[in-house]
């Protein structure tokens, strides 16, 4: 399984450029492959095992200085339940799924363990062929990830995000008894990869790298963003039709629901700072808003 330990006396050297040495404690010197350079101090070392059984370590070390420049831009991230990552301004980027042809070698994979005596070295072959297959994925997601962050905190100045509340988000795409969740099954498949990457993640990467450079983070109330019309600010669960559209049963404003969502977080974390002026009328009228600072 997932296994860990920790070492505080760390003792590194590094031998060539892409890699160094560890003393482990009753092992001796371990060579590892540097995926990253290595910190100037190397305060503890973490090693874990990942899912198809390989030894990751990793050093705390503080978060580098960004280097940026003040862009004079503001945004609002709406991180939706179909695995992508909104902004105000419109554009859209998409966390990495499995492919078509992943999704099917992993249903195979699945039915052929399924029939295997369990303990027999081939289910055993089989589960790390499964493992290697979602390890590949949460490599992929932890790039996207890194790359989303800093690309986030070097263009914006000031960035509103939800302080997400992930519980609510697994229960509505299960649909309530009136309305029931559309396109279930698939949403619970996207639940799981945004529950196991972790919005949050993404969140606390974004503080991280914001906190280095001065750039400010402003976590707002989730409630009625997606229900709040930006045009008029009339709020009606009715007027998000579905999970992609949006149109204001008040004044007939369609819009995209997550572009839509997007600029009432702009607009709450805005009201926040005081910078609202016309934007803030616009938002939700929640001003509740939890201003962790940058
Ligand atoms: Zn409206």
């Amino acid at each position: 399984m997932h296994e860990s330990f920790t070492i505080r006396d760390v003792s590194v050297h590094r031998f060539a450029r892409r890699w160094a040495a560890i003393l482990v404690p009753k092992v001796g010197w371990v060579r590892f492959r540097l995926s990253r350079p290595l910190p100037d101090q190397c305060g503890m070392a973490r090693f874990t095992m990942d899912r198809c059984g390989r030894w990751h370590v990793s050093f705390t070390a503080p978060q580098p200085v960004m280097l940026r420049a003040l862009t004079g831009t503001v945004v609002g991230i709406d991180l939706g339940v179909a695995a992508a990552v909104t902004l105000s301004d419109g554009r859209q980027f998409r966390a990495p799924v499995m492919t078509p042809g992943e999704a099917q070698r992993l249903r195979r994979l699945e039915r052929r363990k399924a029939r295997q005596q369990k303990r027999s070295n081939r289910r055993e072959r089989t589960k790390h062929s499964i493992a290697r297959l979602h390890a590949r994925q949460a490599d992929r997601r932890k790039d996207f990830i890194e790359q989303t962050s800093t690309r986030l905190v070097r263009e914006h100045d000031l960035i509103a995000l939800e302080n997400l509340n992930v519980r609510g988000m697994l229960a509505s795409a299960r649909g309530t008894v009136e309305q029931p969740g559309t396109n279930v099954r698939q949403k619970a498949g996207l639940n799981r990869a945004i529950s196991q990457q972790g919005w949050s993640m993404l969140r606390r990467r974004i503080k991280d790298k914001a906190a280095t450079c001065g750039v400010r983070v402003i976590a707002v109330d989730p409630c009625r963003t997606s229900q709040t019309c930006n045009a008029c600010g009339h709020v009606d669960p009715a007027s998000r039709e579905s999970q992609a559209r949006f149109r204001c049963t008040g004044c007939g404003h369609a819009a995209h629901a997550d572009i839509n969502a997007a600029l009432n977080i702009l607009a709450a974390g805005l009201a926040v700072t005081g910078r609202g002026g016309t934007a803030g009328s616009s938002g939700p009228d929640e001003a509740s808003t939890l201003a962790d600072a940058a």
